[in-house]
């Protein structure tokens, strides 16, 4: 079935859903994206995406086009005109279109571009990858300054997930100054004994909406949690390791650079934390 994308205002059939050649998101990666999941057909953690769509906006000087309620709605009709019960929302912002091609900002600023498309996934939180757990790499992370900026700059992370890949294994931590920064598309963690540590908030790394849930309802749950960077022979000698993302949650991380970490099996704190992200956070989803 060809989606329904939203597209500056119409919803339009996929094979029309088009943007200008001269539009800054594709000449200057210039834009801000969201990534919201859909369990059961309701959007988990809405809310947080779009204080995190407003930060990234406001430190790109560009308008927020919509108040939160009419991106509630928005995403809502996307989800229902496409049918989507399990899957995700991806929402793209760019500066839009001034015409010319110019390094500048256009002054006065133009209409953003603004796109929405779902991508169905059914059994979502179901998946197979979550139970076994994933196998990363370390790589060099030499992305640019300003990653708690959620741009659509994604080349680099790209590149990372094909030397995971080559690697036959499932995603690469990017490390910097000798320390993890986090993964390619999501904050790493690891455990030792009731104690979970995970990098600071800095400009260092996307403030990731799951991590922010994930750290709360540690917490409740008398977990103890260090905000500080750590290495990557710190991360293999762990009890545990785990990774969270709007898209998997919270997955464990059962080897690094070839090392399993703890057994080499998904650790139970990870399962834990899992089980109760996923049964709060579908209790909120609107
Ligand atoms: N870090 C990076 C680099 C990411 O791309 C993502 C996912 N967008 C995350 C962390 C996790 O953020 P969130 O929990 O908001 O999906």
């Amino acid at each position: 079935m060809s989606r329904l994308v939203y597209v500056n205002g119409n919803f339009v059939p996929e094979a029309e859903a088009v943007v200008s050649v001269f539009d800054r998101g594709f000449l200057m990666a210039d834009g801000v994206y969201e990534v919201t999941s859909v369990l059961g057909g309701k959007l988990i953690d809405f809310a947080g995406h779009c204080v995190r769509l407003a930060r990234s906006l406001a430190e790109l000087d560009m308008t927020n086009p919509h108040s939160d309620a009419e991106w509630l709605a928005l995403f809502r009709q996307t989800v229902e005109l496409n049918a989507v019960v399990d899957g995700m929302v991806y929402l793209q912002v760019t500066r839009g279109n001034p015409g010319d091609r110019d390094f500048a900002y256009p002054n006065p600023a133009v209409p953003p571009t603004v796109v929405i498309f779902t991508q169905s996934k059914p059994g979502l939180a179901q998946s197979p990858a979550a139970k076994a757990g994933w196998k990363v790499i370390s790589v060099p992370d030499i992305r640019w300054g300003r990653r708690d900026i959620k741009t659509v700059q994604l080349l680099y992370p790209s590149m990372a997930k094909m030397v995971a890949k080559a690697a036959h294994v499932d995603d690469a931590w990017m490390v910097e100054d000798g320390m993890v920064t986090e993964g390619t598309s999501n904050n790493a963690y690891i455990v030792k004994g009731n104690r979970i540590i995970t990098r600071h908030l800095s400009q260092d790394i996307l403030h990731g909406i799951t991590r922010a849930a994930v750290l709360r309802f540690a917490r409740e749950a008398q977990m103890e949690v260090e905000e500080r960077p750590f290495t990557i022979a710190e991360a293999q000698g762990a009890d545990e390791a785990f990774i969270t993302s709007a898209s998997a949650f919270v997955t464990p991380v059962i080897e690094i650079d070839e090392t399993p970490v703890g057994t080499g099996n998904p650790g139970p704190l990870a399962l834990r934390l899992r089980e109760i992200y996923l049964d709060e956070m579908q209790k909120t989803a609107i």
